[in-house]
């Protein structure tokens, strides 16, 4: 390889620069939820933070009932060996069961969610057995307490049903209504203000004049921010001004939990911005080991008295489109996750699939290509999306996935295993 080609591959490779899962691991040892809680109506907690162990006030189901259509028996009448035959004497419907006795020799037809009528201890499913007359024959080798679902088998009365911490989503908000709870407590909203600093930037709207460019980080954070359930503050398009800046940077951390800005964090223009954050708070700027998404601020600014914890976390993200997503992704997300109150935050797993392509990838930084997975015979394939640059948004509408490439990682032949995050249940 000449010593040109070196330097391309090698022109943005930083051995100064920190590894993502450091500058991930600091992040997450900083914050400290600290939300206060709320009562809501049942549905109103979809996508929320539960704030207080949920104890099952009844058992679920409250009694023991069939699991099949069928007939209701007593298992000691039946034959071991052989076929028994039983007289009907009624039937047991969910919602209405048999009132009367069932006396030895005696079945009931049953449906299901039916409670059997006292003394019966199992059910036969209907498919099993032969109708003769005003009498059910019952086949051999039917199990004592068959096809009947214990009382409290789903959730047991005075045990935690669900955990403060848990996310609420679909499967959780029907078994909170398993119990009858109308109501519950969640951590009230995180509220986030972000904004995209620039001169360039124009708002969508207005015509664009020359040399502008459309604010698009705006509306990928207000995607990304409103999926995960975060009050939102859009304070707009913020100049390339520091006294501007400041004033924003202030009024954001007084006004919001979290300050999320775009833009003016790499060197070029950190050189303000920097001693402008470092006088409103503790701000680090770091250089990390990715692609994209290189340049990074975190910390805490401002000591507005109206936050639980006097101030608000900051990340200063990059301003390249792909950038803000990919850096949102990687590392604000699970922290906002956290502040919501959500324990454990939910990861976004890392699955394996075949790399139709060769890539490029020298080790010592993470990389998060945009990738084409989809399903052959053969398994999960992946390829990369066409274009890969940091400004390319259209990269991320092409693709469904990243390809993670981890900060060890060399080169990727064809036909080799790499680990790919989905964008579904992510964007
Ligand atoms: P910066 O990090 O401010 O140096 O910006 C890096 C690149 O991203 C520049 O080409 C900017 O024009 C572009 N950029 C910054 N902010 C935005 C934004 N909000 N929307 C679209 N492009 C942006
Ligand atoms: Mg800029």
């Amino acid at each position: 390889m000449s010593l040109s080609s070196r330097f391309s591959c090698l022109d943005d490779h930083d051995p100064e620069a920190l590894a993502v899962e450091q500058a991930r691991a600091y992040i997450h040892s900083q914050l400290r939820p600290r939300l206060a809680c709320e009562r809501v109506a049942l549905r109103s907690a979809l996508g929320r933070v539960l704030a207080r162990d949920l104890i099952a006030p009844c058992n679920v189901p409250a009694a023991d009932n069939s699991a099949m259509d069928g007939y209701a028996l007593r298992h000691a009448d039946l034959d071991a060996a052989g076929e028994t035959s039983l007289r009907l004497v009624g039937s047991a419907m969910a919602g209405r069961p048999y009132a009367g006795v069932v006396a030895a020799g005696d079945c009931v037809r049953i449906m299901t969610g039916a409670v059997p009528p006292s003394g019966c201890d199992t059910v036969v499913m209907q498919e099993v057995v032969r109708v003769d007359g005003e009498r059910i024959v019952i086949p051999g080798g039917q199990r004592r307490g068959q096809n009947i679902r214990l009382a409290g088998e789903d959730l047991a009365l005075g045990r935690p049903a669900l955990t403060a911490g848990r996310l609420i989503w679909p499967a959780e908000l029907g078994l909170m209504a398993s119990l009858g709870f109308a109501e519950v407590s969640v951590f009230r909203r995180l509220r986030v203000a972000f904004f995209s600093t620039g001169d360039e930037l124009c708002s969508i709207g207005t015509p664009l004049a020359d040399g502008e460019v459309y604010d698009s980080n705006r509306y990928t954070l207000f995607g990304m921010l409103s999926r995960m359930g975060c009050e939102l503050l859009d304070l707009g398009v913020v100049a390339d001004d520091p006294p501007l800046l400041a004033d924003v940077f202030r009024q954001a951390a007084a006004a919001a939990d979290v300050v999320i800005s775009s833009g003016g964090v790499s060197v070029g223009e950190a050189d303000f911005v920097r001693p402008l954050m470092a006088e409103l708070g503790e701000v680090l700027f770091w250089k990390i080991a990715m692609k994209p998404g290189r340049p990074l601020a975190f910390g805490r600014i401002g000591g507005a008295a109206g936050n639980a914890d006097g101030g608000a976390w900051l990340f200063g993200l990059p301003g390249n489109p792909v950038a803000v997503m990919v850096t949102f992704y990687q590392f604000v997300r699970e922290a906002l996750y956290r502040l919501m109150g959500a324990d454990p935050p939910p990861v976004v797993p890392l699955l394996p699939a075949v790399c139709e392509h060769s890539l490029k990838k020298l080790p010592g930084r993470s990389e998060y290509q945009r990738g084409i997975l989809s399903q052959t015979a053969g398994g999960w394939r992946v390829r990369p999306a066409a274009a890969q640059g940091s400004g390319i948004l259209r990269s991320m509408v092409e693709a469904n996935c990243f390809i993670v490439l981890g900060h060890e990682r060399g080169p990727v032949a064809a036909g080799d295993v790499v680990e790919v995050q989905l964008f579904d249940g992510l964007i």
